[in-house]
């Protein structure tokens, strides 16, 4: 459990936070909203804990307390005043009776804590009825609770409900904070250049950038990208089954999409002369390369079609078909139009 102090960039959010807290003058709903990974509900966590921490006097803030019963009991999810709200299985969204428990908790007054605290995470993952539950409570905000909506997707949020909160937007992490992280975290014996690409994959997001650390796909992208790239345009059966073998597994298909992203990010910022500004570093021989066979305008679409391909993913379109299109694509450089959205 990190304590306040410990959070990860951040800055100006942390600072209209605390100066709330300390002043005691909290919204009764915040809406925290941000890319992926960026640590959101790390930050509604540890808000969550500096307003209950019992080593806080009032008027004061304790960021740095993890010790304390109450900090220690928010950290394991037992402390009886802080409720956490999440999509949970089989439907994995979050039902009516979830926002039922949480209206029948606000009636009466904190147990122990200065205030209720109730941490809705994926909050755009919620039933119409929930919903409009919750839309109740926020019309109505119950004494000393405060309700802290995190999503990813606040553009499937009913507006009524965004209008009803304080919105706090979470921008990317500096990637030099991210790789300075990440050497805490990760096992020793990591390349420490991997660190710093894994950072520039993740885009400011420390939550990605462990991911592609432990998917090891970062270990294997030279092989991908030269057991792509070096095939020749005329070996029509090799080309077919590479694209069964991508399609095979839609996850690893994911970040194989990630990877090419990522690296076209590359030729293109070499054509510009920014290599500077590079992610593939260690890969800067095949991004000339690329950069040599790809007009600007082919890789514009290229990474148009990249784009298109993942959002074609999460919409369940067959991955062998998004594999062969792309690699169609790769095999021959050029600026036609995408195939119609699926
Ligand atoms: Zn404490």
């Amino acid at each position: 459990m990190k304590s306040w102090s410990e959070i990860l960039g951040h800055r100006r959010v942390l600072d209209v936070l605390s100066r709330a807290v300390a002043s005691d003058r909290l919204h009764h709903a915040y809406l925290f909203t941000g890319p992926p990974g960026v640590g959101k509900a790390t930050v509604a966590n540890a808000l969550a804990t500096v307003l209950n921490c019992d080593a806080r006097p009032d008027g004061q803030f304790a960021p740095d307390c993890t010790e304390c019963s109450a900090c220690r009991r928010i950290a394991i999810r037992q402390h009886p005043d802080v409720l956490f709200v999440e999509p949970e299985p089989p439907s994995r969204i979050v039902k009516i009776d979830q926002i039922r428990d949480v209206q029948k908790a606000s009636m009466s007054t904190p147990y122990e804590g200065r205030y209720r605290v109730v941490l809705i995470d994926n909050a755009h993952i919620m039933s119409e009825a929930a919903a409009n539950a919750l839309l109740k409570t926020l019309e109505e905000p119950p004494d000393r609770t405060i309700l802290i909506l995190v999503t990813d997707g606040p553009h499937l949020l009913l507006d009524t409900i965004i209008s009803r909160c304080q919105r706090i937007r979470f921008g990317s992490i500096d990637e030099a904070v991210v790789a300075d992280a990440l050497a805490d975290l990760v096992a020793e014996d990591v390349d420490p250049d991997l660190l710093s690409i894994a950072a520039g994959y993740g885009e400011g997001s420390l939550g990605r950038s462990i991911s592609m650390l432990e998917s090891g796909m970062l270990e294997d992208r030279r092989d991908l990208l030269e057991r792509i790239l070096s095939l020749p345009a005329e070996s029509t059966v090799q080309w077919l089954e590479l694209g069964d073998e991508l399609g095979e597994k839609t996850e690893l298909l994911e970040r194989r999409i990630d990877v090419l992203t990522v690296f076209f990010r590359d030729v293109m910022l070499f054509k510009r002369a920014e290599s500077r500004r590079v992610v593939n570093a260690d890969l800067i021989d095949l991004v000339e390369a690329q950069a040599q066979r790809f007009s600007v305008d082919a890789v514009l679409a290229l990474l148009e079609a990249l784009m298109s391909a993942r959002r074609r993913l999460q919409h369940n379109v067959n991955p062998t078909l998004i594999a062969e299109d792309l690699l169609d694509r790769l095999r021959r450089p050029s600026t036609r139009a995408l195939a119609p959205p699926a």
